[in-house]
């Protein structure tokens, strides 16, 4: 059987790049870049004054005037003015520096009089100062964001600086997810007491949209292999990544790998040794669709989709690869079997601003209520039984993109 590294190795091993597509800047956000965005200008594009008060030249300063006429008045967005000898320009904050002016001093460290700007006699003037240079931040043509970040609204500041109306972005899959099982009745239709809510297909596409892979269509397919048959066919041909729950495990009605194989689709694994998830079925259809048959149980469904699916879709988009987080344990947690054990916590801050992982049991059918107060699981590697409380373990969010 595998080991979760093997498999999260095979599943990237046959993931390929996605394409490109171009989309509105200001509709980029969460999606991965596939362009360098380089600064349009100097920035600052011009010396810029960070203050509201008066601009005037140093050198006349220096020779020991403090009373200074008023030339006139630069807003930012006005056109540069040219300071004349011996007077000031009131100027406001975001303006562009007058030609011939150094020198800034605040508007509360000034008193004006018949349009005389009169300096503080105790305040001490420094040239330069107020004065953000041309350029300090970065230089004109400048390598801003680089390919494989995913566009936060930070970047949509640096992107909109740039002047750039459109960016070049990875092109999401289409993926499909698909519940399989006859005990599944939706929500808002009436259900026998022997049925069973579906609530995988809605909770894999929100994990998914989630992640920023919000155009998941949902299908529901009953443990039937003509049915199976002829709906898996269907998805891949307009798929190009599968993720199905239910019907992977050792039981009479799970068709699932068995259809699946009967369509081309070549398995790469069956079985992890690993808890919740060990009877996840991994392959890859004749025109290289990524297909993900994930266990039923909802608790094993969420983590898989959230350990093997998520990172390849990443890697399709050629998402440039985040440091590993790690969490400490909040208690002790005993492990019996030799599997990878991936444990859903409630993480809280430690007093020393570390994160705390608090282990939450969940029942092996599924415990929605535990596992909803969770941010995620902690990955507590086989062949060790005991972790101590303080335990620096692998930290995986639900929800982090
Ligand atoms: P299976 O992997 O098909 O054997 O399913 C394992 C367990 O998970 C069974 O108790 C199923 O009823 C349950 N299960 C399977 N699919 C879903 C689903 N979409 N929503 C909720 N429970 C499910
Ligand atoms: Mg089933």
């Amino acid at each position: 059987m595998l080991s979760t590294t093997e498999a999260i190795e095979a599943v990237l091993a046959a993931t390929t790049a996605s394409t490109t597509e171009t989309v509105a800047a200001d509709e980029s956000t969460g999606r991965v870049l596939r362009q360098i965005i380089r600064a349009e200008r100097d920035q600052p594009p011009f010396d810029r004054v960070t203050m509201d008060g008066i601009a005037f030249a140093w050198a006349d300063y220096e020779s020991g005037q403090r009373n200074f006429p008023v030339q006139g008045m630069q807003a930012a967005g006005d056109e540069v003015m040219t300071l004349r000898d011996g007077q000031c320009i009131e100027i406001m904050t975001g303006a562009a520096l007058p030609e011939n002016a150094n020198c800034i001093v605040p508007v509360e460290r000034i008193a004006v009089v018949d349009g005389i700007a009169e300096i503080e006699p105790e305040y001490v003037v420094k040239k330069d100062r107020y004065i953000h240079p041309r350029g300090s931040d970065c230089a004109k043509g400048a390598h801003l964001l680089t390919p494989g970040k995913c566009v936060s609204p930070l970047d949509i500041a640096v992107i909109a600086s740039c002047g750039e109306t459109q960016v070049d972005v990875a092109k999401d899959p289409v993926i499909r997810v698909i519940s399989t099982g006859n005990e599944l009745v939706a929500a808002g239709r009436s259900i026998k007491a022997h049925q069973i809510r579906m609530s995988n297909g809605p909770a894999l596409v929100s994990l998914l949209a989630s992640h920023g892979y919000d155009h998941c269509e949902h299908d529901h397919i009953v443990d039937d292999i003509d049915a199976l048959r002829e709906r898996l066919a269907k998805h891949l041909g307009e798929a190009e990544v599968l993720v199905l729950s239910g019907g992977v495990s050792m039981g009479k009605a799970d068709y699932v790998p068995a259809v699946l194989a009967d369509l081309g689709v070549e398995v790469n694994f069956h079985k992890i040794s690993q808890r919740p998830g060990k009877p996840m079925w991994f392959g890859v259809g004749p025109d290289g669709q990524l297909v993900f048959a994930l266990p039923g149980n909802p608790v094993s469904a969420l983590v898989c989709c959230r350990q093997y699916v998520i990172p390849a879709l990443r890697k399709a988009a050629g998402m440039t690869e985040t440091a590993p987080v790690f969490a400490a344990l909040a208690s002790n947690v005993s492990f019996k079997p030799a599997l990878t054990c991936f444990q859903p916590v409630k993480l809280i801050s430690g007093a020393a601003g570390q994160t705390l992982a608090i282990p939450v049991k969940t029942n092996t059918s599924g415990d929605f209520a535990a596992l909803s107060a969770t941010d995620g699981y902690v990955e507590l590697p086989k062949d060790q039984t005991n972790f101590p409380a303080g335990t620096a373990v692998f930290l995986h969010r639900w929800i982090a993109r």
